[in-house]
């Protein structure tokens, strides 16, 4: 008899661990993502700034996955849960599943700022990392050596707009390799970079005690912090905010931005129950309440059953991999499906602040940072990679090589 055919959508946390677990076997599994590799985004920083490589924290899947595991590399673009049915944009032949798995994650949300979407930069892939990189040096190679102190100040003037975790954790890290960057090439003055927030404080979902080591990292690396701030229009070279009724703009050499997530289109065309945010609405289970073969997981589902901090996290994504390829396999036993369903807590928190400190907020509540924290940080990841094999590669490499970070160096010299 064949076997069920389960189609799943997306390899990031959710889908690629929803792959790893659900592996060969019982069921036919076709991995379909627009990507050739996974991206580990906690550590996207640490690749900003040379302190990881590519092949740490991205690995390509046919690194990852068993080799009976089915892999398309393409874009979902309908989904017809009636018909069960998925299309894809360059592979003409429709892909029919007997189970899904949604798992494609969400995308920078501009939250409709005037000129924000064309001018500033994401921050959710490779390449995104890659590119502000270039920009970075590139700002610093057009900088002469005689120039004045507040010359240099205006032109090295880079603005991060969100100051959630990842806001903070950027921000830092491209001030850190901007201010060594300025001494190595023996400019007058300082870069300034900015973290611009509409809340009254940084990282406004984590608690106290993590938050005193988010400000003084911020301090140590001189980030300017502008918290009740709105970013009312971002231009290819400037930003405009707005502070109690007062209005400024600044000449910026980039915008980047990190405040939020949304749907894709795929999912926001999709026809089922969704939250006021757009997310799907999922049972305890992960199916979607009208189609009991279709799962939903990570960033675009609504969990019932989680601590409130956990949602739109990879930690969230990645617990829940496991208890779709539970439930996908329940479906398809003989007997009267036996869905699980489980409560999900935060495990903690660990931020890579600057180039040389880190904060580790432990499950017990306990804060701690410093350099400390960023090895701390380096060993949990290490055990939080994809398979076992990826991750002594890893840790091997970390240990031995070092994670030490790469100067920003003329353009000609970077790799
Ligand atoms: C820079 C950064 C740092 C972060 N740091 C942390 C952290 O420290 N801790 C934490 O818990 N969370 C962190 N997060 C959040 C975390 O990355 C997400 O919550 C998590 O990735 C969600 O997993 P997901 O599988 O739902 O989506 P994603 O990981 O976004 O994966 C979605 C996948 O689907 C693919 N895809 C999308 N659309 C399609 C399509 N139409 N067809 C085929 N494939 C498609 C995408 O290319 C991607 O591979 C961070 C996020 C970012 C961007």
């Amino acid at each position: 008899m064949a076997r069920p055919r389960v189609v799943i959508l997306g390899g990031g946390f959710a889908g690629l661990f929803t792959a790893l677990e659900l592996g060969s076997g019982d069921v036919d599994v076709t991995l379909v993502t627009d990507e050739d590799h996974f991206l580990f985004t906690p550590m996207l920083y640490e690749y900003l700034s040379g302190e990881v490589e590519a092949w740490h924290i991205a690995p390509p899947y046919g690194e990852l996955l068993e080799s009976d595991v089915r892999r398309i590399q393409d874009e979902a673009v309908t989904i017809d849960p009636d018909a069960r049915r998925v299309t894809l944009a360059r592979n003409k032949e429709p892909l029919s599943y007997d189970a899904l798995v949604l798992a494609v994650g969400g995308i920078t949300n501009y939250v409709g700022v005037e000129g924000a979407e064309q001018n500033s930069f994401p921050f959710r892939k490779l390449r995104h990392a890659d590119s502000l990189r270039k920009r970075m040096v590139e700002t610093l190679d057009h900088i002469p050596p005689d120039l004045s102190p507040q010359d240099v100040r205006r032109e090295l003037t880079f603005a991060v707009v969100g100051a959630g975790a990842s806001g903070c954790e950027l921000s830092t890290k491209m001030a850190d390799l901007l201010l060594d960057a300025v001494k190595r090439r023996a400019l007058h003055g300082e870069p300034r970079v900015l973290v611009v927030e509409m809340g009254d404080k940084v990282v406004p979902g984590m608690g106290d005690p993590i938050r005193e080591f988010v400000e003084e990292a911020l301090r140590e690396s001189h980030v300017e912090v502008h918290t009740r701030t709105r970013v009312v229009s971002v231009t290819g070279d400037s930003i405009v905010f707005e502070h109690e009724g007062n209005r400024e703009q600044l000449h910026t050499a980039c915008v980047v931005w990190t405040g939020g997530v949304k749907m894709r289109p795929l999912i926001e065309q999709l026809n089922v129950e969704k939250t006021a945010r757009g997310l799907l609405k999922i049972r305890p289970t992960l199916q979607l309440a009208q189609h009991d073969n279709v799962f939903a997981l990570g960033d675009i589902a609504s969990f019932p059953d989680a601590a409130p901090t956990l949602a739109g996290t990879a930690q969230l994504a990645f617990q829940q991999a496991g208890l779709a390829a539970r439930n996908v396999k329940a479906l398809f036993k003989d007997h009267e499906p036996q869905m699980e369903t489980k409560h999900f807590e935060e495990l903690g928190e660990a931020l890579s602040l600057g180039t040389e400190r880190g904060a580790v907020l432990l499950a017990g509540g306990q804060a701690f940072g410093g350099a400390l924290a960023r090895q701390a940080r380096f060993a949990l990841y290490t055990s939080r990679l994809p398979t076992w094999h990826h991750r002594l590669r890893v840790g091997a490499s970390w240990f031995f090589e070092g994670t030490a970070p790469r100067p920003l160096l003329p353009l000609g010299l970077e790799r």
